[in-house]
């Protein structure tokens, strides 16, 4: 297997073989499919299965980054030589497309420390090398007007730990409008540093239809409560 066989996009798979990876690892065979199936998934997996990328792969491939606009446009020219004798009417008609640049947030990714959420805006961006996309790691601890300067502006995906997320929605600096993709990482550690509320609240704001993921090393009662809650008919990938 190959990432070449998987249906990525051009851009991306340049960003991929550029980063230096080959071949995908084992959860990235089984797991980047059935994400851009539009499949919820839950992975079970830990560090050093190559889990980061096969959830920044998977984000990567589902955003929309130009749309393409058709516009009929429409000239017309009459000439008018002489009322009633010669009236000269040129319609043309063509077809205009323009690349309009979205920089809507499509994707979050909630992670549960400010390093792992950093890391995983590096490895979005270098990835990403190839695609113009803008990811921002909102992280707690830094400076909130640096957050909402760079939200403003518009990026398509955003990492971050919850708390600091969930102050960026409230404040209507993060638009959660056109977000498609939900994924938790390490959603275990993230309950155990105690975010399952603040995870319930970003949740609360996403649009009904969200896809989410849900990558975790065990599975306790509490994961499953959020899967239940969270995810609809989803795939279960042990690692
Ligand atoms: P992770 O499980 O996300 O912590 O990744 C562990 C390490 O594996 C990281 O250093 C990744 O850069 C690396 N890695 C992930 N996927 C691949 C791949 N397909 N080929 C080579 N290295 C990889």
């Amino acid at each position: 297997p190959t990432f070449d066989t998987m249906g990525l996009r051009e851009d991306l798979l340049r960003g991929i073989y550029a980063y230096g990876f080959e071949k995908p690892s084992a959860i990235q065979q089984r797991a980047i499919k059935q994400i851009i199936k539009g499949r919820d998934v839950i992975a079970q997996s830990q560090s050093g299965t190559g889990k980061t990328a096969t959830f920044c792969v998977s984000v990567l491939q589902c955003l929309d980054i130009q749309v393409r606009v058709r516009i009929l446009l429409i000239l017309r020219m009459t000439c008018l030589y002489n009322i009633c004798v010669c009236v000269c009417v040129c319609v043309c008609v063509s077809n205009i497309y323009f690349l309009l640049q979205v920089r809507e947030t499509q994707a979050l990714i909630l992670a549960p420390t400010r390093e792992l959420a950093g890391q995983i805006q590096k490895v979005l961006l270098a990835l990403g090398d190839y695609m113009n996309v803008q990811c921002h790691a909102c992280i707690g601890g830094t400076n909130v007007g640096e957050d909402i300067r760079k939200l403003d502006y518009g990026q398509h995906v955003v990492s971050g730990t919850p708390g600091r997320v969930f102050d960026m929605i409230r404040r209507r600096s993060l638009r959660t409008r056109a977000i498609k993709m939900l994924v938790l990482d390490e959603a275990d550690e993230m309950l155990n540093k105690g975010f399952k509320e603040q995870i319930y609240d970003v949740y609360r704001y996403l649009p009904p239809a969200t896809q989410v993921c849900l990558i975790s090393a065990t599975l306790p009662h509490e994961i499953l409560e959020m899967t239940n809650k969270f995810m609809t008919d989803p795939i279960r990938i042990l690692v």
